[in-house]
């Protein structure tokens, strides 16, 4: 990957694309490109939609390689959202795509001129962009119906839903899976708003000329990926529940733990958790034609965590929704039904939102009395409502944060305006430092401590204690940034936290696809450097430590069942940036 595409939305006569050497972005791959682009060329003061920020698109250093898992595509920019520096990541095709293809990175930037919407089409030919207004509103599913006869099935497609051309703070950019839908989605922190304020409905990448990336030592890098994949299958996690469960497998652990927030994180547990639960998720599917719970969600995955879920007649609903799906449009919501989970994490992915925030919101405005808790019409409604631009769904579109202040509530679970996810930090302390503390607003994969403080990887700190959860969190935001940069799967992380010989192959993998002498502690290095660059950036952005804090009513009001509030120190979350 030895180049770069720019494409100036602003130049005269439509978006104008440039291809560039790699120059001094050479080495940088996934959330490592993303945020160093980010922080050398954006403006930390800009607008999220003005002309000054960039939206940049970037596979991860071993995206295109026959590295197993390694099919990440990070998109950074400004975050609309948030007001900080963001990188959001999703599986599906178009890494590999993109990384075949040589691009280390594609950056939308400038001015937009006029209300015209064009897609881009890369192969191996170069690069073609054409006004597309017949794309214009489409939700995600439509749009991929459109561009299939003209493109065929063999192509990635990104693309934005309707909620990022209306440039909501909620809005994803889509990447499609194997089977061409976009069910994949870099959801976080508004970065649809982003492509959408540049006039780009949808890049489509098509790879198929083209052969996997080789490494610089194809025999060495053989060993060391077989015995990655054996890593992998070893665990328990990676080998049996993911591929099993997928990530809902979690429902059951959480609510058992206490951390399971239930009616917009005013309970730690919930009474109808069985009728969410990933045991149940499998079942359906297993039972129900056209179902499959293991599934990857680009080719080349060992885990396969991915899935397919249909409805009790067979038809297709969407793909199998992830943990956080689950929990925010289910228990959090009071809805206990897995079906209209999945009714709602189709229309999430058709109209481009992030689930977590979607859930959230529809969380605050249950607590706000707009619709009952456990309304599963009314949810559906509201999400249309967004999808379609109404005065009340472009409050909702615009995240949980706004929404609350709208209906004058102090209970927004938000850290820096971004919705938290599906663990109570009272309960799962560790993750509440994470939420508190990391570059991206509340986040649970920037620093997973659910690992250590719950499933016991990697360690064991108490989920309940203050103690240890700094250090704990500090570690793992560092390895987490390393790791968004190689395109590698988060979900790797059970195994190579687990087991150093899995670790060893990881690294020695991406050692013989480079021609590196890497160690561990280069890892560090580079999760280290990532972060001080977007915490830099923060910085100049106007965030200071007073802003790595949860809400209060975190530390006063107690979570059921273990009546427990987050009491980690203020010093200790100041002290997570201390390296
Ligand atoms: S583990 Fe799951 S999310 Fe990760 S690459 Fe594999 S299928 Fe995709």
């Amino acid at each position: 990957m030895d180049k770069i595409l720019r494409i100036d939305v602003g130049a005269q006569g439509g978006p104008k694309a440039t291809v560039e050497p790699v120059g001094d972005y050479a080495g940088m791959g996934g959330r490592a490109m993303t945020s160093m682009v980010v922080y050398k060329e954006v403006p930390a003061d800009c607008h999220p939609l003005g002309p000054e920020n960039k939206l940049v698109i970037s596979p991860g250093l071993m995206s295109g390689s026959a590295a197993s898992s390694s099919g990440r595509l990070s998109v950074g920019c400004k975050s609309p959202l948030t007001g900080t520096i963001k990188e959001s990541n999703a599986g599906g095709t178009a890494a590999q795509a993109l990384g075949r293809l040589g691009y280390a990175a594609v950056i939308l930037e400038g001015e937009r001129q006029g209300d015209d919407m064009y897609k881009v089409f890369i192969d191996d030919q170069g690069v073609k962009i054409e006004k597309a207004n017949e794309l214009k509103m489409l939700p995600n599913y439509d749009l991929i119906d459109k561009l299939k006869p003209v493109y065929g099935e063999k192509v990635s497609v990104i693309s934005i839903g309707t909620a990022g051309e209306m440039r909501f703070s909620n809005s994803s950019i889509a990447v499609t899976d194997p089977e061409f839908r976009p069910t994949r989605h870099c959801g976080r922190g508004g970065v649809g708003a982003v492509m959408g304020s540049k006039g780009i409905k949808c890049i489509v990448v098509d790879a198929s000329n083209t052969k996997m990336r080789q490494p610089v030592n194809p025999e060495g890098f053989k060993e060391a990926n077989r015995k990655f994949v054996e890593g992998l299958k070893q665990h328990a996690v990676t080998g049996q529940g993911l591929p099993t469960y997928g990530t809902n497998v979690l429902t059951n652990v959480l609510n058992e733990a206490g951390g399971y927030p239930t009616y917009n994180f005013r309970e730690g547990r919930y009474k109808h958790h069985q009728n969410l639960s990933g045991e149940l998720q499998a079942e359906n599917m297993k039972n129900r034609e056209g179902g499959q719970a293991t599934h990857g969600c680009h080719r080349g995955c060992a885990i396969q965590c991915s899935g397919i879920y249909t409805d009790k007649d067979g038809n297709y609903m969407t793909k199998q929704p992830e943990y956080e799906t689950v929990w925010s449009h289910g228990g959090n919501c009071g809805i206990d039904d897995l079906d209209v989970v999945a009714k709602l994490d189709y229309l999430d992915d058709n109209y481009g939102l992030d689930t977590i925030e979607m859930g959230v919101t529809i969380g605050v405005a249950m607590e706000a009395g707009v619709i009952e808790f456990g309304d599963a019409e009314g949810a559906i409604k509201l999400v249309h409502e967004v999808g379609k631009g109404t005065p009340l769904g472009r409050i909702l579109g615009a995240g949980a944060a706004t929404t609350a202040r709208c209906y004058g509530l102090e209970h927004a679970p938000v850290v820096k305006g971004q919705a938290m996810p599906a663990y109570d930090p009272r309960a799962v302390k560790g993750i509440g430092v994470t939420y508190a503390t990391t570059t991206q607003g509340a986040d649970h994969t920037a620093g997973y401590a659910v690992a250590t403080n719950i499933l016991k990887v990697g360690g064991d700190v108490d989920p309940l204690k203050p103690e240890g959860q700094a250090e704990l969190s500090r570690n793992l935001q560092v390895a987490t940034a390393a790791l968004d940069a190689t395109g590698y799967c988060l979900f790797i992380a059970f195994a190579i936290l687990d087991q150093p010989e899995t670790f060893n192959a990881m690294v020695d993998s991406i050692n013989q696809m480079y021609g590196l002498n890497m160690t561990g502690d280069d890892v560090v290095a580079l999760g280290q450097k990532i972060l001080k660059m977007e915490r830099e950036f923060n910085k100049k952005a106007g965030f200071g430590p007073e802003h790595d804090r949860l809400p209060r009513y975190f530390s006063r009001e107690p979570l059921a069942p273990h009546n427990v509030v987050f009491d980690v120190s203020n010093e200790e979350l100041d002290s997570v940036y201390n390296f």
